[in-house]
């Protein structure tokens, strides 16, 4: 069984395939003291079928070989793009998606601001999907939401981490020529809890619920993004990425899901169909490409990829790179974070002190990117 099977609980990466997959609701996810979920079997309901481990894939690690080719991409609808993490490509994929009669999954916020996975049918409610959220997203049930769309034949394009597209690719366990992945390339996902403590706290501040937060507003540029809380009593917050507390402590790598400082979902083959990020470095690569409005980088990883890339190419602005020199400047591509030696005792410390004393404890020192960005413009800053 999963509990039995994986090594080290710091491997698992709470892709959730192994609840999805579960014939007796047996496994489920439980949230630890650190707020992420892993997975606990009820040996009372467990018929020992092992589909929990077999479908694992950490326990089943697949090897792809693909050749990925490169694209500095740019949606042409400014205020989608604006709107956006980078390129606003996202976007532009997921629309042609649901103009095809199809369903787009991915990381959305609920009515408490927690981060989960869902679905989109139609492009009025994209803007759910749209927008970086720097939180682990729960998958919940959306692998098996994902084909039952794919068995009744309509299109699905399912977005996520690596490490999701993995679990999701396993679940399916067999190819469908309707169903289509983008994977982001992944600074490491934060802690739930520590997330939904800064909620909590802005909140207190302001002395009223929030009512609508984005992590990636272009208020002072694309490379200089801000974090925003708008509260129900009009107020607003409104903080550069290098002074917010909860970025700061991201950028610190203090509150990561422990399985993010070994990942096993790093490098140039893909299990996706196209992978997207931000084309941090353009400046040095495409200055042609570079207005600080927001730059996607883009890499096709297979056939299917290639087919939605000529499909939506009349709506950008797009060049071919070279992709060694565009993971230069974006080392989450390729390599894990280091482990911050004081994430264990941030994370032990985070139901005690009041968030603004937390990061200051634990996050004074200047971050790895702030020291690299005076040195070669604002790369890798996520
Ligand atoms: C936790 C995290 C870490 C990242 N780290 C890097 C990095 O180190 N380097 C880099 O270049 N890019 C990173 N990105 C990706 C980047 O921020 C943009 O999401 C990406 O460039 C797509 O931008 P866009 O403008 O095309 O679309 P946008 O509309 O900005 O992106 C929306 C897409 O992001 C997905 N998404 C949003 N939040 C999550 C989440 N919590 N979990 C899973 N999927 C999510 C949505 O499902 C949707 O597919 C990271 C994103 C996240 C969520």
């Amino acid at each position: 069984m999963i509990d039995k099977e994986l090594k080290e609980k710091k491997d698992c990466m709470g892709c959730h395939a192994c609840e999805n997959i579960c014939p007796t609701n047996s496994t489920s996810m439980e949230t630890d003291e650190e707020g992420f979920l892993y997975p606990s079997v009820d040996y009372s309901l467990c018929i020992k079928c092992n589909k929990c481990a077999n479908v694992c894939p950490i326990i089943n690690r697949k090897q792809v070989f693909n050749d990925p080719i490169a694209y500095s991409c740019i949606n042409n609808d400014e205020k989608i793009r604006l709107d956006s993490s980078s390129g606003g490509i996202f976007t532009l994929i997921a629309e042609q998606v649901i103009d095809q009669g199809g369903v787009v999954f991915g990381a959305s916020f609920n009515n408490e601001f927690e981060v989960e996975h869902s679905f989109v049918e139609t492009k009025r409610i994209l803007w759910k999907l749209r927008g970086s959220k720097y939180v682990q997203s729960k998958i919940g049930d959306s692998y098996k939401q994902a084909k039952e769309f794919l068995q009744s034949g309509r299109e699905v394009l399912f977005t996520g981490t690596p490490c999701q597209i993995a679990g999701l690719k396993n679940f399916l366990g067999e190819s469908y020529t309707n169903l289509f992945m983008i994977d982001i390339i992944c600074h490491g996902v934060p802690s739930p809890d520590v997330w939904r403590k800064y909620v909590k706290f802005r909140e207190k501040f302001a002395g009223s619920p929030a009512k609508r937060i984005a992590f990636r507003r272009k208020d002072d540029g694309w490379k200089q993004y801000s974090v925003l809380f708008l509260f129900k009593n009009n107020t607003e917050y409104l903080q550069n990425l290098r002074k917010d507390l909860y970025m700061r402590a991201f950028l610190k790598d203090v509150c990561l899901r422990p399985s993010c400082y070994h990942c096993k979902f790093k490098g140039l083959n893909r299990q996706s169909d196209i992978t997207l990020a931000d084309f941090w470095g353009i400046q040095n690569i495409l200055p042609e490409m570079n207005d600080d409005k927001g730059t996607s980088l883009l890499f096709i990883n297979s056939k299917a990829g290639q087919v939605l890339f000529d499909e939506i190419k009349d709506g950008m602005m797009y060049q071919e790179v070279d992709i060694q020199e565009a993971v230069k400047y974006n080392s989450a591509a390729i390599k894990s974070v280091h482990f911050n030696p004081k994430r264990d005792a941030f994370m032990s410390e985070k139901d005690n002190l009041p968030f603004d004393k937390l990061v200051n404890k634990y996050c004074t020192d200047p971050c790895r990117q702030v020291v690299k960005s005076t040195f070669k413009d604002i790369s890798d800053v996520i």
